[in-house]
């Protein structure tokens, strides 16, 4: 593909000159009709190109990585690489995402969980954070009479909302609004949330459900009224930025374990939920990484490893989303797996036909919504397969798997893994199991959360050994600490939404003194 300067499409859309910047995609977040953005075209690099960035640094490599997505009319370089610098600054670990070389033969781990709220979520919202303020200045210094400032709501039932509040605090002209469950998430991401003090952020906790908050966010963006008030913004999967902000990784770890041999062979498992983790090492591929396989690993919602099992491509939705100890990724369908569609069904057309790629995918979500389900067609399916496998793993087997993973690993450090990591784990034993030691393939599984957010799970699977302890094995001092700390939130007695805007209202009142 060519090398022009870089724009961005949707894939509901059939015009191939769209041609929108890299601004207004991360502005907007969702095109306005319906579909996702896409590069216009993928960026490639050279075998020499590989070779040179295998010896960068984890900053320097994402803005070699992200100049080719990003226009010097969109950022110039210079404060690309002061952006990229800066979200990165505030990770525990200087290699940013750091790999556990060998933990079990040819079995590596990529550690995600170095940044603020110890999720891999941080590896892009630290950047998203910085690049919507980055926009916001510049649009009101280029209009200092009409001062824009942004407004986000959000839904968590955990790790996003936390990753977005770290990914936002202090900003200016920013206001962060996240709405949870009340007494339905984890004692250390509600402590994470509503322990920040910054005058930009507010928690709500409300009283039901994390679809009810859900709900009702969607509702508020329906609302035209407060949205022109408000200029409402999103942090959710679907951004483009954030996609782009974990290519970063594959290549490193790549790196890593090839020094940029052309014929290592490596399989990337990737614990997967809205698609949006595995998606970047799918751009990584496309880009010129050679990769053997990207192994998709859900939990018991598996909409898609039945699609990549099924004979015609069929993605169908279950009727309800399964609660099990691998909550981040408890999902019904995986909002980004649209985008890899895009380039499945754009690659099956004759040169003639491929401004078609939106039809064929506005048709597919319309019998999404009205049938609960599409059939893609078999050679989209064998297309997918070329690159894809994939793997579906109970919670029994998440407890197994972190038991397992405690159990090989060498005394003293006995390695533990969160149970989305293990979810992981257990997708590349079995990989191992079919490929056979012999066929000399490098596993790097991805690791998304640090085990001390997940205290449950990890518990349950580990109590039994002796020895184990989680305040001494698992428990961060900076996690620990945080029980002590004043909390800011506000109650919300009801999952409605007139009480909602009411209490943001209120807030931004506050927030403007
Ligand atoms: C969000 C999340 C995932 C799933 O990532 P997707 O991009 O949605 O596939 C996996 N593990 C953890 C801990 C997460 O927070």
């Amino acid at each position: 593909m060519s090398q022009s300067k870089p724009t961005y499409r949707s894939t509901r859309s059939s015009n191939t000159n769209e041609n929108i910047s890299f601004e207004s995609a991360i502005m907007k977040g969702l095109a306005k009709d319906g579909g996702l953005f896409i590069p216009s075209s993928i960026p490639t690099i050279t075998a020499q190109d590989l070779k040179k960035w295998s010896t960068l640094s984890f900053v320097d490599l994402a803005f070699e990585i992200m100049k080719l997505y990003i226009s010097e009319d969109d950022i110039p370089a210079e404060n690309l690489h002061e952006i990229i610098s800066r979200s990165y600054s505030t990770f525990r670990s200087n290699e940013v995402t750091p790999l556990v070389k060998g933990l079990e033969s040819n079995i590596h781990i990529l550690e995600l969980f170095h940044g603020p709220t110890y999720a891999f979520k941080d590896v892009a919202l630290q950047f998203v954070g910085n690049l919507f303020e980055y926009f916001l200045n510049k649009h009101n210094s280029a209009n200092p009479a009409e001062i824009k400032k942004l407004t986000i709501v959000g839904a968590t039932s955990g790790d996003t909302g936390s990753a977005a509040i770290y990914g936002l605090r202090g900003k200016e002209n920013i206001r962060v609004f996240i709405l949870y469950p009340n007494g339905r998430i984890s004692k250390i991401q509600e402590e994470q949330m509503t322990t920040i003090q910054d005058k930009n952020v507010q928690t709500l906790s409300v009283t039901g459900t994390f679809d009810n908050c859900q709900d009702i966010v969607k509702e508020i963006f329906g609302d035209e009224e407060f949205n022109g008030k408000y200029n409402l913004g999103a942090v959710n999967s679907i951004n483009w930025a954030r996609i782009l902000a974990q290519i970063t990784y594959y290549f490193y770890s790549y790196f890593q374990i090839t020094n940029a041999q052309k014929d290592a062979k490596v399989k990337f498992v990737v614990p997967s939920g809205n698609f949006g983790d595995i998606l970047a090492g799918f751009f990584a591929a496309k880009m010129g990484m050679p990769v053997e396989k990207l192994v998709i690993a859900t939990n018991e919602n598996d909409i898609l490893d039945r699609f990549l099992k099924s004979e015609n491509g069929e993605y169908s939705r279950s009727d309800d989303v399964k609660a099990t100890l691998s909550p981040a990724m408890d999902i019904l369908i995986s909002s980004n797996f649209e985008r890899l569609l895009w380039f499945l069904a754009y690659e099956q057309l004759a040169d003639e036909d491929s401004d078609k790629a939106g039809d064929i995918l506005n048709q597919w979500f319309k019998d999404l919504k009205t049938n609960g389900k599409f059939e893609a067609g078999s050679s989209v399916v064998k297309a997918a397969s070329k690159l894809f496998d994939s793997e579906s793993v109970t919670d029994l087997e998440i407890l197994q798997s972190i038991a397992k993973v405690y159990q090989n690993s060498k005394n003293p450090n006995k390695y533990i893994v969160d149970p989305h990591t293990a979810v992981g784990m257990k997708a590349t034993y079995n990989q191992l199991a079919k490929d056979g030691l012999e066929s000399n393939i490098q596993y790097i599984c991805l690791s998304t959360a640090h085990p001390a957010k997940f205290a449950d799970a990890v518990n349950k699977s580990l109590e039994s050994f002796e020895g184990y302890s989680f305040d001494k094995d698992v428990l961060p001092e900076e996690l620990r600490k945080l029980s002590i700390l004043p909390k800011k939130l506000k109650l919300v007695s009801r999952a409605d939404i007139s009480l909602i805007k009411a209490a943001i209202d209120e807030e931004i009142i506050v927030m403007e003194q």
